[in-house]
């Protein structure tokens, strides 16, 4: 089986000092790609900010024998997102892959999360996969190339305590991928996203510590380096992924009930049809999910 290879293309990998996104840039140097290490340097709760990390990541791809530049920039704000995809033209000429992946946690019961706590969260997360992608946009589809992956998670997409913040930003950033394939598809750009679980700083503190050893960023890293490759087809698609276990999650609508006259009696008295699960639909656009309540009518 051939090696799935980077050279000639130029990733941008988002909070790459630590963790996931440094194991995502290790590997796409590893394999050929140039890369921009982005990362603020901040603590877990997004304070603080260092150029350390992203310049150690960038020194280790370089003595592996890859290319690499450091890159410190804020990817929450629009001059920072900005700033990071000059940094990739202006050094390497193009952009092929935006790893979006940079993140912060300020964990809280939702009633006790303040308006600051919430909106910092969503910030990094889902602004600053806009605002990155957004500066990369125009690029791939000149050069009519380009991969684009989301940093989602478990917490986005079945909920978790404490965390309302975060798993607002988490869904938010389903709905982004799916868009992004769709609005993408004629210029070849794809875009998928991934719900991983991995040991990590953001982790290290729930996780039991028998996870360290199986749950490694480079069992990750195996998938987002598949997705982010030019021979992956698939597009507006998130998975979960950990442990050396990938799957795919879709969004599918029940078979559900329908009644002209729908009345909320109607509804009570067949709360068991509208909650059943199969056969399902995974609509991949709006259309094709407003075709099937179409069709239900005929
Ligand atoms: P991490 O804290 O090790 O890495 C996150 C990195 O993002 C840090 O290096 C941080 O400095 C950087 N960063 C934060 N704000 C930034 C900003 N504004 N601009 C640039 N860089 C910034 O944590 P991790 O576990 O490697 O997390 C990586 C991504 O994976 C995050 O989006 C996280 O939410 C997601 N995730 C992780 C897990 C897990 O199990 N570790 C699970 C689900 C989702």
């Amino acid at each position: 089986m051939s090696e799935l290879r980077f050279d000639g293309k130029v990733a941008i990998v988002t909070g790459a000092g630590h963790g996931l996104g440094r194991s995502h840039a290790l590997e796409l140097g590893r394999r050929g790609a140039k890369v921009v290490v982005n990362d603020l340097g901040g603590a877990l709760d997004g304070s603080g900010a260092s150029t350390t990390p992203a310049a150690e990541v960038t020194e280790l791809i370089a003595k592996e024998g890859g290319e690499a530049i450091a890159d410190a920039h804020d990817v929450a704000t629009p001059e920072g997102a900005q700033a990071l995809v000059d940094a990739a033209i202006e050094r390497f000429g193009r952009v092929d892959i935006v790893v979006n992946n940079a993140g912060i946690l300020r964990d809280k019961s939702f009633g006790k999360m303040s308006v600051e706590e919430f909106d910092a969260v969503l910030a990094v997360h889902v602004r600053g996969s806009y605002l990155v992608s957004r500066a990369a946009w125009p690029h791939m589809k000149e050069q009519g190339y380009g991969r684009v992956l989301m940093t989602s998670s478990p917490a986005g997409l079945f909920g978790n305590f404490g965390q309302a913040n975060y798993s607002t930003a988490k869904m938010g950033l389903v709905g982004l991928a799916k868009t992004l394939g769709i609005e993408g598809a004629k210029n070849g750009i794809k875009a998928n996203a991934i719900a991983p679980i991995a040991w990590t700083r953001m982790t290290e503190s729930l996780l039991p510590a028998e996870f360290e050893s199986k749950f490694t960023p480079e069992r990750v890293t195996a998938l987002v380096t598949y997705l982010v490759h030019e021979s992956c087809e698939t597009s507006g698609e998130v998975f979960s992924v950990g442990g050396g276990r990938v799957a795919r999650v879709f969004v599918a609508e029940g078979p559900g009930f329908r009644q002209d006259d729908l009345t909320p009696e109607a509804v009570r008295d067949n709360w068991d049809a509208i909650l059943a699960e199969t056969p399902y639909l995974t609509p991949t656009t709006l259309g094709q999910q407003a075709g099937a309540s179409m069709k239900a009518m005929l």
